[in-house]
């Protein structure tokens, strides 16, 4: 094998203190993501390698734009640390490409190697003039960039680079309780919150047979997309009927979805504290509907001391979607199934709900029991991207 995937890190190497713990945690997730595959990977505190299969390269690169913690990768060819290999090296590589002009970037990070960096440029570089001809050297805009990094046994060369996910290995961060529904929103919050490397379990209120099927699928199937971040994202679907049924015979029709939220926000933190999560996630994005002012925002967040993480905030739903095809769940969330929220909206939901009258409301609605009991009957699917497509219309 005389090739490699060469992985450079992201953020984590700001990480000082905490650093071997990225980096293994970054280290066991490829391996788990990989371990289908026939490969051999190892790490250091700077770089990992995975030696491939020529055949399985290209899945195998599929899998790693899914990992975070990644910046860049290259594909490096190898050689024994030694300069006159290193050379014929270089010199066959580049024969075989087409450029005009070039550079060359050297990093010796092997200390005893007997030319520092600033030598070794010029010894490859003059060599490389030598033995093709019409080339030249651009250190500004050189069609080709060479990288070579001199390491203790072997040194890496490569060109070309693939911009990895970034952000931090999924695990790195504990875990929190993602609020999906079928929208756009909700599933680009649950990429942004996994980039920071925080473990999700989702979350999905239904109302069947106000809602149907269809849409629990749907909510099954943007799992899949996002668990292809992660290992897997154990789903939790509530049965929401009894309590939205109740809101909508108790309260206000204006006060229905800021009581309905409250009602959300209460099972989510009591599903957090059951699951062990920290923090809980959503797709809210300030002044996008009437539940998501400020002021709604303060009513609706005042049932919980639990910290709302809402990675999409202050982003515009343009730039919202933007990401959500990227990670490829737009096509899925814009199809048209009903959800829990949409099927009972108000026709002039409050804007700016007060406490005391949501309070008041509340008190006409026996709800502490059917919040346990919906806890309770939650029914639990651990979905991986292998997830069985029968599987879905089984529940
Ligand atoms: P999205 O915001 O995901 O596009 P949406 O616009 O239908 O979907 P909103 O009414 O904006 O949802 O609700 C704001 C957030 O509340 C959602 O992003 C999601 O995190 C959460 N949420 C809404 N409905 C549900 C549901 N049925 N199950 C789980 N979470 C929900
Ligand atoms: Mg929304």
């Amino acid at each position: 094998m005389d090739k490699v995937i060469l992985i450079k890190y992201g953020e984590l190497t700001t990480k000082k203190q905490n650093r071997n713990f990225f980096v293994n945690t970054l280290y066991n997730n490829i391996k788990n993501k990989l371990k289908n595959y026939d490969v051999k990977i190892k790490k250091d505190i700077s770089r990992m390698y995975i030696e491939f299969k020529d055949e399985e390269l290209d899945d195998i690169k599929d899998v790693i734009n899914h990992i975070f913690g990644i910046h860049m990768y290259h594909i490096a060819t190898i050689v024994d640390t030694n300069i006159d290999t290193i050379k014929e090296k270089l010199l066959e590589m580049m024969k075989s490409e087409d450029f005009k002009t070039f550079k060359i970037e050297t990093k010796r990070s092997d200390k005893s190697f007997p030319y520092r960096s600033t030598e070794i440029n010029p010894m490859l570089g003059s060599y490389l003039l030598k033995n093709i001809e019409n080339i030249k050297v651009d250190v500004h805009n050189p069609d080709i960039l060479v990288n070579v990094e001199v390491r203790e046994y072997h040194s890496y060369i490569y060109t070309k680079g693939y911009k990895g996910c970034g952000g931090y290995p999924t695990g790195v961060q504990n875990k929190a309780m993602l609020m999906l529904s079928g929208g756009i929103d909700s599933p680009v919050a649950g990429y942004l919150a996994m980039k920071r490397g925080i473990k999700l379990d989702a979350v999905y209120f239904e109302a069947i047979p106000h809602t149907s099927i269809e849409a629990r699928n749907k909510v099954i199937e943007l799992t899949k997309k996002l668990s292809k971040y992660t290992d897997s994202i154990n789903l939790h679907i509530v049965n929401f009927t009894k309590i939205q049924e109740e809101i909508y015979k108790k309260a206000n029709p204006n006060y229905c979805i800021t009581i309905m939220r409250r009602m959300m926000y209460r099972i989510m933190e009591k599903l957090a504290i059951k699951n062990h999560a920290l923090a809980i996630v959503n797709g809210e994005s300030v002044g996008q509907v009437a539940s998501q002012t400020l002021t709604s925002m303060n009513v609706i967040n005042s049932v919980t001391n639990m910290p709302v993480i809402r990675p999409v905030a202050c982003l515009d739903k343009l730039e919202i979607m933007e990401i959500a095809r990227k990670i490829n769940t737009y096509e899925t969330s814009i199809l048209p199934y009903e959800d829990c929220c949409t099927v009972f909206v108000p026709k002039h939901p409050v804007i700016n709900p007060k406490l005391e009258d949501a309070l008041k409301m509340e008190e006409r609605i026996d709800y502490e029991q059917m919040i346990n009991e919906a806890v309770e009957n939650v029914y639990t699917i651990k979905v991986s991207d292998s997830i069985d497509e029968k599987f879905k219309n089984l529940l």
